[in-house]
């Protein structure tokens, strides 16, 4: 008979009710979240030195029998706890402050391996002194904080490195092979994986690299075989819903085309027709639109809305910010203004008799377009006849977002639009269940930006550019990391430095300023002004980030641009190089980190959005990837989408033979199961 598994991480060995508390802030409830709790880093500390070659610097473990205990008490409040221990070439004290209750551990003549640095002070008056050492009995078989790789785990207050360790060794032992292995065992044979328990065992407390190699194998395949199954099975889903069908609305659309200034590119039409051939099928399309900044995905969408409600439908397109929805409201009325559909805005600074009054519009179908911010999740807002859901810069929105928007309107086409060119891997881990279409060439005519990078001392130089630049005509964009100058963040604000530009640079120019922080209608009215001339030297933060089409300017400068991440640089200087006009972005930087140097580096080589994405992902995590803003984005636990690429490419084909040819829910319970759990997780 089976031992029975503590549900309750309560009841696991070291932990009660207090601590349960705690580790339910790392989001581990149960025996299985526990032991999937896997370490962040590992420290090497196997060797073990003689204490006459211990030197300050660097931490070391050393091995020594207690010879002498001492307690003084200092003051009322302090009292220091100094045992010495001695090997055949030295002595060496530990010193514990305030735990005197630590003095019965150590009996005099009983080993011990201590680990920590020497205290500096001390050595310079030819004293060995260990402040807090990690120590261990040196009488045991087996080793849990010293004298092997030892496993570093993420923390919150109130538990310890040691507590957590030592908790994990204790149920990797009394219950890991109690654990149902989710792996199917067919599987398990086609790799000769480890067994689970092993594989646990390997991954937090390897003996040597060769078996957290393993383990690791293991370990990253199944969490990124679960993943595949998630978005598959997902996929499968919708696949198997009525979803709403179009039919072909004929001359509508190619006369939009043909009244078109220009003609598309061969990558947009090849993308509506596979959006067009989706919105006729009467499976609900869920389609990626992908393509770098300014390659013209905004026409493609305008397409599918016109499609969608040239057949009764309503149309809505959402986007990350107010001032992005304002901007595809103008053009979009602009662009459609010959056909006669109703245009309706809906963001979240609304006056509560507007926003009934554009409910109403929505609930009663007067709208045919709907354009607007997260304020359409609002509650109060009925969607009558939903035909097609666009998203735009779709990184900035979550995967439950999306979904949530899906349930609010019934089961629409699904059109989301992206300029973060997304890295093969992870398209694959988080978006495996979208088709996707790619725009991958511009609008013929355009110059690539000149990108440069100048050091502060250069700014002058770089402000007189700048200036040619306005007197030939053109406007600039000057972004700074700051709204207002902080006492504690070092980098220049958008406030001091339009003061700067007004008072000495360019102080013959028209400088504005423009963040979150104004009111939306003040925002408005800047963009408004921007656009039509009346502002020369736009200063703002990053809410000019996303989709801001101005195509006169033709400088973006950045400032303090090493406080940026790579997509984000990426998308600023996706604002220039709009027009016809050799545009420029100026990054000035001082990098003081080797990330934000080769950030920088990477930047000014290439204007290519899939190699920066990948360098991106290769400098952060796939987590951090979408900003911090992100929700849904799951951070990998085990698996890395940069070195375990042929794991997840195995790992992918085999949740697709699975969900092809079986019945995940009673075929494969468990693996049905634990999916269900992901899938409400993230
Ligand atoms: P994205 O949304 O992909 O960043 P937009 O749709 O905003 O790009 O397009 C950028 C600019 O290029 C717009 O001013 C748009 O009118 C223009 N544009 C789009 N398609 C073409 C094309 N095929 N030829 C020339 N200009 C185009
Ligand atoms: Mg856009």
């Amino acid at each position: 008979m089976k031992e029975n598994i503590p549900q309750d991480i309560q009841y696991i060995k070291g932990v009660g009710p207090k601590r349960a508390e705690k580790f339910s802030r790392l989001d581990i409830e149960n025996l299985r979240d526990l032991l999937y709790y896997f370490p962040r880093e590992y420290e090497d500390r196997r060797e073990v030195k003689k204490i006459k070659n211990f030197c300050p610097g660097s931490e070391a473990v050393i091995k020594g029998r207690v010879i002498e205990k001492k307690i003084q008490n200092i003051r009322k409040n302090l009292s220091v706890l100094r045992v010495t221990f001695s090997d055949d070439t030295g002595t060496i004290d530990g010193v514990w402050f305030n735990q005197n209750y630590l003095k019965n551990k150590f009996k005099n003549g009983d080993y011990f391996y201590l680990y920590g640095s020497l205290n500096n002070k001390s050595y310079k008056y030819n004293k060995k002194d260990i402040n807090n050492p990690v120590y261990e009995s040196a009488e045991k078989t087996e080793y849990i904080h010293l004298k092997r790789i030892t496993p570093l785990y993420s923390l919150t207050s109130g538990l310890t490195q040691k507590r957590v360790r030592k908790i994990i060794f204790t149920a990797l032992n009394q219950y890991a092979n109690l654990l149902e292995d989710i792996l199917p065992s067919f599987i398990r044979k086609k790799y000769n994986f480890l067994k689970l328990t092993e594989a646990l065992k390997g991954l937090h407390f390897p003996e040597d690299r060769k078996q957290y190699i393993k383990a690791h194998q293991r370990l990253a395949y199944e969490e990124l075989f679960l993943l595949q199954l998630l978005v598959l099975n997902r996929k499968q889903g919708a696949l198997k819903k009525q979803g709403t069908i179009h039919h072909d609305p004929g001359e509508i659309i190619n006369s939009f085309i043909n009244s078109l200034p220009f003609d598309m590119t061969d990558a947009q039409k090849r993308s509506w027709q596979e959006i067009k051939t989706d919105m006729e099928k009467n499976i609900p399309m869920q389609r990626l639109l992908q393509g770098d900044v300014g390659s013209g995905k905004t026409l493609v969408a305008v397409l599918a809305l016109i499609e969608t409600m040239a057949n009764g439908y309503q149309g809505v397109i959402m986007a990350p910010t107010e001032i992005l929805a304002e901007q595809h409201y103008i053009r979009l009325s602009e662009m459609l203004k010959k056909l006669d559909f109703n245009i309706t805005l809906l963001v979240g600074s609304l006056s509560s008799t507007q926003s009934k009054k554009i409910k109403e519009k929505i609930s009663s179908k007067e709208s045919d377009l709907i354009i607007g911010t997260h304020a359409l999740f609002q509650e109060g807002i009925s969607y009558s006849n939903v035909g097609l859901v666009v998203i735009d810069e779709q990184h900035r929105f979550g995967v439950e977002q999306r979904y949530s928007l899906k349930r609010k309107s019934g089961n629409p086409d699904l059109l989301i639009m992206t300029a973060t060119p997304i890295p093969r891997s992870l398209a694959l881990t988080f978006y495996g269940d979208l088709d996707v279409s790619l725009i991958d060439e511009m609008p013929p005519g355009r110059k690539p930006v000149k990108t440069m990078w100048y050091r502060k001392k250069s700014r002058a130089a770089v402000y007189n550019f700048v200036r040619k630049q306005l007197k030939s005509g053109h406007q600039a964009f000057v972004v700074c990391p700051l709204i207002e100058p902080s006492e504690d963040i070092s980098a220049l604000s958008a406030e001091e430095t339009k003061k700067e530009l007004t008072d000495k640079y360019l102080n013959n120019f028209n400088v504005s300023i423009l963040h979150s922080q104004l009111s939306a209608d003040e925002k408005k009215q800047k963009m408004k002004d921007f656009h039509q001339g009346n502002i020369d030297v736009l200063v703002s933060t990053t809410v000019i980030e996303v989709g801001v089409d101005v195509s006169n300017a033709s400088v973006m400068v950045i400032e303090d641009a090493q406080r940026f991440g790579l997509a984000q640089l990426h998308q600023l200087r996706g604002r220039v190089g709009r027009g016809k006009q050799q545009s420029y972005c100026i990054v000035v930087a001082e990098p003081t980190t080797e990330d934000a140097r080769s950030r920088l580096e990477v930047f000014t080589k290439t204007d290519d959005g899939f190699e920066i994405a990948e360098a991106d992902l290769k400098i952060r995590g796939p987590g951090e990837f979408f900003g911090t803003e992100q929700h849904g984005m799951p951070d990998l636990k085990v698996a890395s989408l940069i070195k375990d690429q042929k794991i997840l490419n195995k790992a992918r084909k085999d949740a697709q033979d699975i969900i092809k040819q079986s019945k995940l829910e009673t075929e494969f319970p468990l693996l049905y199961e634990e999916i269900h759990k992901l899938e409400v997780k993230i």
